[in-house]
């Protein structure tokens, strides 16, 4: 009696079958433009596009707004690779996978950029460091953000000294002792290398001070973040002729309704009251979204930290409200998407 195989070879209908279905994905997914469907890209499509790619690349690690977890789109994190160089914007949770579905080289990392301290955009900013250290990241790592960036830094550092020092002995590897950290408490220049020049500034997230955004000018091209923000001026001025405005977005009308269903399971600790008024004193609705990006005239419009961070809500829910007012190429981010 010969042994069966585990598992059987397709059959020749199966072979067509997928045959007819290849360029139908083909129609649909196109990496390297805002086609694919779905609230993410796969690493497949992501690394296609940079493997493409001429020129400065922005890559959505994360696109949900707030700590959500259990959901498709990831806590906020960008990078953005030019020239062989990767720049880290935010570190919310799932950065170093996201970073490594890429298939950009954790030793092309130099320098990560925070844009405030909440937990969505931070949590992950230790680990990426201690993860990236053992995956080739550059001693010389640079790191930029409010205060208390340095004394965070240092004591992360210190707690995992020990765990650290386990694989350098281990591997021999010099250990990740300490990272060069900037604090950045005011609007103005922020670091320039030979690839590109940061700026900042400050922008309006009670309690948090400072919240920052940030602009970077590639060689080629420049994009400026919002960050968390509520709607300002500011970002609009921050974002003036700039190739891509990647800019916090609110859907209020699904927003609501998400929070009163979790009202209704008893799964949420705040009221509707308290926590409508923190989501309007912080964050920027769909439509004054559109207006900014209409007044800072940018060629491409991201719509990026999308609150409520659901899978229901389709693209074109998403893009109607800004599209009232803004008249460039809107793009509605997905998680591992290349702009
Ligand atoms: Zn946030
Ligand atoms: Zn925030």
């Amino acid at each position: 009696m010969s042994d069966k195989p585990l598992r059987s070879a397709p059959s020749r209908r199966s072979l067509l079958t997928g045959l007819l279905a290849a360029p139908a994905l083909a129609a649909t997914v196109q990496p390297g433009t805002a086609q694919a469907e779905g609230p993410r890209w796969t690493p497949q499509q992501a690394q296609a596009a940079l493997k493409d790619a001429k020129g400065t690349k922005l890559v959505l690690l994360g696109t949900g707004a707030g700590p959500g977890v259990g959901q498709s789109r990831n806590m906020t994190s960008h990078v953005m690779l030019s020239n062989g160089a990767a720049y880290v914007l935010d570190c919310g949770m799932g950065v170093t996978n996201q970073f490594a579905r890429t298939g950009i080289p954790f030793r092309a990392l130099k320098s990560i950029f925070i844009t405030h301290h909440h937990a969505d955009h931070n949590i992950e900013y230790g680990p990426l460091l201690v993860v990236g250290w053992i995956h080739a990241l550059p001693l010389d790592v640079r790191a930029f953000g409010p205060p208390p960036l340095k004394q965070m830094t240092e004591d992360f550092m210190r707690a995992y000294k020990q765990t650290v020092d386990f694989w350098a002995e281990d591997f021999r590897m010099k250990p990740l002792t300490s990272v060069n950290v900037q604090e950045i408490s005011a609007a103005g220049p922020v670091t320039q290398d030979d690839n590109v020049k940061v700026s900042a500034i400050l922008v309006e997230h009670p309690p948090v001070k400072p919240a920052l955004g940030y602009r970077f000018d590639f060689k080629d091209r420049s994009i400026a973040f919002s960050g968390d923000t509520a709607p300002l001026e500011a970002v609009a001025e921050m974002a003036k002729g700039a190739d891509v405005l990647v800019h916090e977005t609110m859907y209020v009308p699904a927003l609501e309704t998400t929070l009163r269903a979790a009202i209704a399971r008893g799964g949420w600790p705040m009221t509707f009251d308290v926590f409508m008024a923190h989501m309007k004193a912080d964050h920027t609705p769909s439509e004054d979204v559109g207006r900014i990006a209409q007044e800072a005239g940018v060629k491409t419009l991201v719509l990026s930290h999308l609150t409520p961070p659901i899978d229901s809500i389709d693209d074109e829910t998403w893009r109607a409200p800004v599209a009232k007012y803004f008249k460039g190429e809107i793009i509605v981010g997905k998680d591992l998407m290349v702009v």
